[in-house]
């Protein structure tokens, strides 16, 4: 942030607020260069104030707010690994989706599986299956160290688009033949688990399942997902899992995870009522809370008589936004 900005009467004066007894709310509202980077000029602080899960694995050391870390105890440094920076963490987080799948059928028989890719953190997999719970997760959990145990190896296949039906409707499996239906090249490209599961992929894998550290395997969460993203089609199970090389490397992830919940600004906001989020208003629409308003007009008004026009800093106009028109009618 410029230092003229910092040194601009606005910042010097004194603002006669009552003192705050909550650090965070300090922070927040009292500190001049802070009001400085979150009110005025929202560009490259702003984001300071969450911890957001990208920040947290790509770069620890920018995961959480400076000021608001002083009371957290010290952390061992641990820089995790990206999927491009490692591509032995890419091939670990793309076989782990393949043995969830793999374990899926293996608890759940009837369960028809989709597609499950590598993500930022880890990997997911998508099922048509019932609503699955934490309790599932636990049981399929203990199936891939089962299956990761056992040391299978991955073996890769070509074959024509014809075998790839046949073998695909021997299993019946109808969104894998969407999927086929979906794929322009040939050779269509087959990854077995040992002999006895496969799926269709085009890789990068680890050779064998016993390349994957279970310890550094966790089952997140599950979640509601349409097949191929549209609300006309199924409902399937999304089963979202992070994977690392290390059980240190997990354990530093969900330590940073854990951190930047603590910190969520959506949660922090309401606990210090500073606002509110409100359903019938949107699931992302925030209400300032009156004391904030306060707070908000004084700086507005500061803002109109200190800063000179012809300055290098503008005001802007936002709109308000609300989901339901309805709601604008009282
Ligand atoms: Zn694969």
């Amino acid at each position: 942030m410029a230092s003229s900005a910092t040194h601009h009467p606005l910042f010097t004066s004194s603002l006669k607020l009552p003192s705050p007894t909550n650090p965070i709310s300090k922070h927040y509202l009292l500190n001049p260069k802070k009001l400085q980077s979150f009110y005025l000029f929202k560009k490259p602080h702003f984001h300071r104030f969450s911890a957001s899960p990208s920040a947290v694995a790509t770069d620890p050391s920018t995961a959480v707010d400076k000021n608001l870390a002083e009371d957290a105890p010290p952390v061992e440094k641990v820089v995790l690994p990206t999927n491009e920076s490692s591509n032995k963490l890419l091939r670990i987080r793309h076989t782990c989706a393949h043995v969830m799948a793999m374990a899926v059928q293996k608890v759940f028989p009837d369960a028809k599986v989709t597609i499950g890719p590598w993500i930022e953190h880890g990997f997911y997999y998508d099922f048509d299956i019932e609503s699955l719970t934490d309790k599932d997760l636990k049981k399929i959990k203990k199936e891939m160290d089962r299956i990761i145990g056992r040391n299978l190896p991955l073996v890769r296949e070509e074959v024509t688009r014809d075998e790839a039906q046949k073998r695909i409707a021997a299993i019946n499996e109808p969104y894998k033949m969407e999927i086929l239906e979906s794929i322009k090249t040939e050779p269509i490209t087959i990854y077995h688990i040992g002999n006895e599961w496969w799926d269709l992929c085009a890789g990068p894998h680890v050779e064998t399942t016993g390349n994957i550290n279970r310890r550094a395997v966790q089952l997140e969460s599950v979640a509601g997902a349409y097949w191929r993203g549209d609300v006309n089609k199924p409902m399937l199970q999304r089963i979202y899992g992070t994977a690392w090389e290390t059980e240190e490397q997990l354990n530093a992830y969900l330590h940073f995870k854990e951190e930047a919940k603590r910190r969520d600004h959506r949660r922090l906001g309401q606990d210090l009522d500073l606002f509110s989020i409100q359903d019938d208003a949107g699931g992302g629409l925030s209400v300032l809370a009156s004391k904030v308003a306060v707070v908000r007009n004084i700086i507005e008004d500061l803002v109109e008589k200190r800063i000179p026009r012809g300055s290098r800093y503008e005001s802007i106009l936002y709109s308000t936004l609300c989901k339901a028109k309805d709601l604008w009618e009282y």
